[in-house]
């Protein structure tokens, strides 16, 4: 079969285990994946931070509640979080770094510090 370079699309000639048709489309073809991960990778990292700012300037207590509306409005997005701690009675607490979060009833939530050992 036929194979093409899937950074110019020009056919491969020579091996058969050759993936492209040069060494400049292979590293081309590299530096663009790696750009793409460290590009995805960046705005998670981002993502991240700014609900880690938001719970920091909320949370002025170490334990505070705040309804849900207040951390929309700040731009807190919650599918990003550093991790989950679940207590024996089964209720989620959500950690970003080392503030975390609880949902309790009515779109209130509850904001703790943790104390965070690596
Ligand atoms: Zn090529």
């Amino acid at each position: 079969m036929e194979k093409v370079c899937p950074e110019c699309g020009n056919r491969i000639l020579g091996r058969a285990d050759k993936k492209f048709c040069s060494d400049s489309c292979r590293n081309a073809h590299n530096n663009n994946l790696n750009k793409d991960q460290s590009n995805l990778v960046r705005n998670i990292n981002n993502r991240l931070r700014k609900n880690h700012r938001i719970l920091t300037k909320l949370n002025t207590k170490d334990k505070t509640k705040t309804k849900r509306e207040t951390l929309l409005k700040h731009g807190f997005n919650f599918k990003f979080f550093t991790g989950q701690y679940i207590t024996k009675t089964g209720s989620t607490y959500y950690y970003v770094y080392d503030q975390g979060y609880l949902a309790l009833d009515n779109d209130w939530f509850l904001l703790v510090k943790v104390d965070i050992t690596l």
